[in-house]
């Protein structure tokens, strides 16, 4: 049966290294897998999905999520698609239009910003999906369960690229105070 998997939670919770392992375990023949991230995501090798834990999996970066359609053919029997939040609004549509062909989906992205509002298209994303992978994080400071985002710079647009030179999981407790201390 066609289905959609969704991998979600903070930076560095690992949605990158499960979409890979899935990628990896999915049991189909290259020609019959797209794997697609957006050329937003400019941080590693261009035609390579990659995760912080240095694992890589070969892919195309796409400007918009109709691109995605006009690379299946006859034999598309799944695609992946890595850091789905940055596709904006219509990416469901597009999911959606995929299932229909009989065409599995597995999607990851950030469910949250560095403020811990919805990114973008993923609560609609959680919806339609018939399974939700969600995964956590360790607190850069405690090691404790990270579920939040914390940027360390200063930088107030939603999007902004980057790894740990920018970015750390936390606890929600550690993320609030950080929060904090830039305010004060
Ligand atoms: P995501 O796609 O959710 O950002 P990845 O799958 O790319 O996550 O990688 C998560 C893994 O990367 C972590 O489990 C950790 O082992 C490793 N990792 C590498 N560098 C860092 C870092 N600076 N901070 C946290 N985790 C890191
Ligand atoms: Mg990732």
């Amino acid at each position: 049966m066609t289905s959609f998997t969704l991998i979600y939670g903070c930076m560095f919770s690992g949605k990158t290294t499960k979409l890979i392992e899935l990628y990896q375990h999915c049991g189909f023949e290259q020609e019959e897998i797209i794997v697609v991230k957006p050329v937003i995501d400019n941080r590693f090798v261009a035609d390579k999905v990659n995760s912080h834990s240095g694992l890589n999996m070969p892919g195309m970066r796409i400007k918009n999520p109709e691109q995605i359609e006009s690379y299946i053919t006859e034999s598309t029997k799944i695609i992946f698609i890595d850091e789905v939040q940055f596709f904006g609004s219509r990416v469901g549509t597009i999911i959606q239009n995929i299932l229909m062909q009989d065409i599995a989906v597995v999607a990851s992205g950030l469910d949250r910003d560095y403020l811990h509002k919805d990114f973008g298209p993923m609560p609609d994303l959680k919806r339609m999906a018939d399974k939700n992978i969600a995964l956590t994080a360790r607190c850069h400071l405690c090691n404790e369960k990270g579920t939040h985002t914390f940027r360390t710079i200063k930088n107030d647009s939603q999007i902004l690229v980057g790894h740990d030179n920018m970015y750390q999981a936390r606890c929600e407790k550690h993320w609030d105070e950080g929060m904090k201390a830039f305010t004060n």
